[in-house]
């Protein structure tokens, strides 16, 4: 009898701890399905917002080779594309260089 009662009590514990796993993953399951559901942030998409609205682009002065801010230089339209100078001065001066060149060219 005292055999059959440790057989009966092992198939309980055996009941309840199967039942507990199974409870325990509906659980977790539903956890991440509300988690997923739940509308999102989007922390990356933020955070890469504000780097490219932090950072400056430097532009580099062909003359002196000085790098400047874009938003600072001074820019010249060369053909088809944009040459930024830190100063007046390196802007005449590339300007002047690049008429001397075309005449000799
Ligand atoms: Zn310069």
């Amino acid at each position: 009898m005292t055999f059959l009662a440790r057989i009966a009590r092992f198939l309980f514990w055996l009941l309840v701890v199967s039942w507990s796993v199974w409870l325990l993953r509906h659980i977790v399951n539903w956890m991440l399905r509300s988690a997923a559901s739940a509308p999102q942030q989007h922390p990356e998409a933020s955070s890469v917002a504000q780097a490219s609205g932090e950072a400056r682009q430097l532009v580099r002065d062909p003359v002196c080779g000085m790098h400047v801010d874009q938003t600072l230089a001074i820019p010249l339209r060369e053909g088809s594309e944009l040459v930024h100078f830190c100063s007046a001065a390196c802007r005449d001066a590339y300007a002047s260089d690049t008429k001397k060149f075309a005449a000799n060219g």
